[in-house]
């Protein structure tokens, strides 16, 4: 908490309560990209991470398998 939302709330309780609503319901609207970020497609044959499981753009063949990212 902020000191300057501290001050404003201790002035106008109720303007700060709207604003804490407000932020609350913006971090919901936000959409969850926590999934799709790590999901990442490699080449069977050379080993190459792309986004994109279409082909593989070094072998040229489609030989993309999913290839899940873990950071310890
Ligand atoms: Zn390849």
């Amino acid at each position: 908490m902020s000191l300057i939302y501290s001050i404003k709330k201790l002035v106008d309780p109720n303007a700060a309560r709207i604003e804490e609503a407000h932020a609350i319901l913006m971090q919901r609207a936000q959409p969850r990209t926590d999934d799709s970020d790590d999901l990442r497609y490699r080449c069977r044959v050379c080993g190459f991470v792309s986004k994109s499981r279409e082909y593989c753009p070094s072998c040229l063949a489609d030989t993309m398998e999913e290839y899940q990212i873990i950071i310890y």
